[in-house]
Formats: structure tokens, sequence, C-alpha cells
């Protein structure tokens, strides 16, 4: 049979590709990318590419700063007009230390390691996510006021063609690139859309959402747009959030699934989501990295607030979604926190280790909540039992940095990191003066 690399070779022989693009991340989720001619390809193969990681945010310790790319062939995609000096070809790569082992600071080892442990337990961890991002008409610029490209809402069909265009030439573009969309529309707030991927293995899925992400904002420049997965870039309007639905496949059967049991849960997926509940206030610096995550989370507006599962509840944080009782294999719980800024690699693979100490726990599932939770008082939502997500990141940082849990998923290089990355961010934050204060205090003292 024919090696994926062979494959490769001879795909960007045929397809006359002039450039190579390798992608990778940094620990904060921030596509990275190096070009080689293809006359290079097979050296890259063989032997990976020499980079210099010294100023990549937490990927190197600057003693340490010589790394290698390992392009996966696995990944490889020719872009759809990517740019006008020729054909390019795109593939995912792994960063590995000069010796050739996996670096421990690369967030798609992070995920790959995550996975492997899951496998050894004979399990294959599924995902599928609801991409939710804006489409603005300028970039943002201090002062001026944001313009969304329309004013659509929930599942409109917007009048003026822009975000139809929008979206069919994105959609065209993914397919194109054997990236399957799922579902797409115009989501609750003005300018903003829903992209679905297809449920894949979740390395595959991770690799595809920053592809999915490069292409958002490439087709949004081509027409004179910008798009952003900032959690909340308007006040009081709908944040963008990442509902990713999960599932976890044993020799090719959905463990989430019981026939007969309530909701078609079996005792592993009722463990899975309790894993999720409990180590929630740990994780959440990963599933919402940003300042500006938590004001999503508390602006309301559909986003969770509250650690809580429920049957087709949308205020609860993990969400079993209806399905026919015949589908087992559709079998899968959606988990609302998740924001389309966070790194999908590290993402996935602490939701994945939460589930986990929960099936290995045997942790108890929690009843679950038939009411709108955000409707309820505190009084309510604690006799129910039911915790606040911590309400900023501070908080957040709090839980995360005692988590061992955290550590033993990310490795000590990347939860070292995240604890100073974060610190400097919250504290960059806390020392602005506001336009919020100077309007409620300056005047009133
Ligand atoms: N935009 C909402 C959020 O922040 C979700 C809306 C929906 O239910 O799709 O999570
Ligand atoms: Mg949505
Ligand atoms: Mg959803």
């Amino acid at each position: 049979m024919e090696r994926q690399q062979d494959s490769v070779l001879r795909q960007v022989e045929e397809a006359n590709v002039d450039y190579i693009r390798l992608w990778f991340t940094d620990v904060v989720g921030t596509l990275k990318s190096v070009v080689i001619s293809p006359t290079d390809l097979e050296t890259a193969f063989d032997e990976g590419l020499g980079i210099d990681g010294s100023t990549i945010e937490g990927l190197t310790r600057t003693y340490e700063s010589d790394m290698l790319l390992a392009p996966d062939p696995s990944t490889f995609r020719i872009l759809p007009e990517y740019d006008s000096t020729g054909t390019t070809g795109v593939m995912m790569s792994d960063v590995l230390t000069p010796d050739g082992e996996p670096a421990a600071s690369d967030p798609r080892g992070v995920l790959k390691r995550a996975l492997e442990r899951a496998e050894r337990m004979g399990l294959e961890f599924f995902t599928h996510p609801e991409i939710e991002f804006y489409l603005f008409e300028k970039p943002w610029r201090r002062g001026e006021p944001l313009q969304p490209i329309d004013d659509g809402g929930y599942f409109d069909y917007v009048q003026r063609p822009t975000a139809n265009n929008y979206r069919r030439e994105l959609i065209s573009q993914l397919e194109s690139m054997n990236i399957h969309v799922e579902y797409s529309h115009h989501e609750g707030g003005p300018g903003q859309n829903e992209v679905d991927l297809r449920y894949a293995d979740a390395l595959a899925t991770a690799d595809n959402i920053l592809t999915m992400r490069a292409m958002t904002k490439k087709v949004a420049h081509s027409m004179g747009q910008v798009a952003t997965f900032m959690p909340k870039p308007i006040v009081d309007q709908p944040g963008s959030g990442m509902h990713t639905h999960l599932s976890l496949f044993q020799n090719g059967k959905n463990v989430f699934h019981e026939p007969g049991a309530e909701y078609g849960l079996s005792k592993t997926a009722r463990h899975f989501i309790a894993g999720l509940l409990r180590h929630a206030p740990e994780y959440s610096v990963i599933t919402n990295q940003f300042v500006n995550s938590y004001k999503r989370l508390w602006g309301k507006q559909e986003a969770p607030s509250f650690i809580c599962w429920g049957h087709n509840n949308r205020s609860a944080l993990v969400r079993v979604p209806y399905h026919k009782p015949t589908k087992g294999t559709s079998s899968r719980v959606e988990f609302r926190g998740l924001d389309s800024a966070a790194n999908p690699y590290l993402a996935f693979a602490v939701l994945l280790g939460a589930g986990i100490a929960g099936i290995e726990g045997e942790y108890d599932l929690p009843e679950g909540a038939e009411d709108t939770v955000w409707d309820l008082t505190d009084r309510e939502r604690r006799a129910m039992g039911i915790e606040p997500l911590p309400s900023d990141l501070y908080r957040a940082l709090d839980s995360f940095e005692d988590s061992e849990l955290m550590a033993e998923i990310l490795g000590e290089e990347v939860f070292e990191f995240i604890i100073r990355n974060k610190h400097d961010e919250w504290a960059k934050y806390r020392n602005q003066v506001t336009d919020s204060e100077l309007a409620s205090t300056f005047n009133a003292v």
C-alpha cells in the first residue's frame, strides 16, 4: 500500500503545488504557519523542519528554542484560491524537540496524549462543534463603533444577500478541502453566524476547527469584511459559543447509549457528565480562556452560567439532546460552556480528561435540571445543589491552579505557562480605568 507521505508527494506533483504551509498553534491557539517549497517536503517528512520557537507563546523556554515541525500527512489539503501567487498545500504539524520527541508544550501533542490514554481504555472520543462568530464591516479601531454586517437574528434569512453569500462561499471552500459542514445559519446577534462541522474524531475536529477559523477570516477579508471569534464582542448581544457534542465509542459502539435507560443514557454517559460537572471550575480557564470569555458566560443570551445538566435544557452547562431511541449511534452530550476563542486541542483534552475522571471514579450524576436555571433565585439553585461557573478569569484561575487533574492532563509545562500568562492578562485588565467606572463615579463624587 502507498505510504501516506508518498501519496502527499504524488498529490503535490500532480496538482502542481507551488508552496506548502505547515500549520501548528501556540498554547493560546493562535495559528502559526511556515512555508516550504515542495522540493523540501520529502526532507521535512523524513527529518522534520527546524524552527526557532523562542518567540512563540508558551511553546519553548528560551534555553531550548530549537524545535522541529513534523507535518502530519493525513491532514494534507489543497487550499482553495488561498493566494494569487500559486497553488498552496497545507498540513497540520506536530512540534517535536530536536531529538524527535513530542514537545511537552505542543497543544496538538497534549490532545494526542489525552486520546492515547482513552485508547488504552479502549475508548475513542468524537466531537461535533457548533462554531459561532460575528462578521463586521471593518476591523475594530479604538473609539469607533462596531458595525455588524446585517441586523438579522436567529435563523433569519437575511434579505441583504451578504450573510447568505458569505456562508455559501465559506462552505464551498471548506467542502472542497473535505471539511464537511453539517449545518449553517444566521445566529441570534446582528452579523452573527454559526457553522457546524460534521462529527469526527477529536484530533481531526480540532485540526478542522483551526482550518475553519482561518478560512472564515480569509473569506470575510475577500468580501471586504472582518470575522471575529471573540466570545463577547457586543455588550448587549449574544456571545459566540462553540457548543460541542461529545461521544465515546468502544469497538465501533457508542458507549453513551443504553436502550431503555432514561434518555437512552448509559451508566458510562452518566459518569462522564458527572465528571464534566465536577471539574468545570478547574477547566474553565481552558474552555473559556480570556477575560472576555466570562462576559459571555455571565451575559445571559443563552450562554450557561451554572453547573448543571438537563435533558434538552438550553440553560444547562451540559445538555442531553433529544435523539430517536432507535438511533443508538447518535447518543451524545452537548457541552455548552466552550467558546469560539478556545484552543480546541487543549479544550478537547480537558473535557475528555474530566469525563474520564468521572468514569474512573464512578462519580454520581446529580439530578438533572428541568427548569430554566437562569430564572431561579440563588436560594433555589443552592437548594438544588447547583453551583455557578467561575464569574471571571481570576476565579477560574484560582480553581485551575489547585487542580491536579489539569496539571496531569496538560503536563507541567503547559499548566505553568497558562498560570503565568493568565495572571498577566488579569493584571492588565484589573489595572484599567474603564468607561463604565468613569460614567458611574467621575461626576458622582
Ligand atoms: N450564542 C449562544 C452562546 O453563547 C448560544 C446560542 C445557541 O443556542 O446556539 O452559547
Ligand atoms: Mg448556536
Ligand atoms: Mg447548540
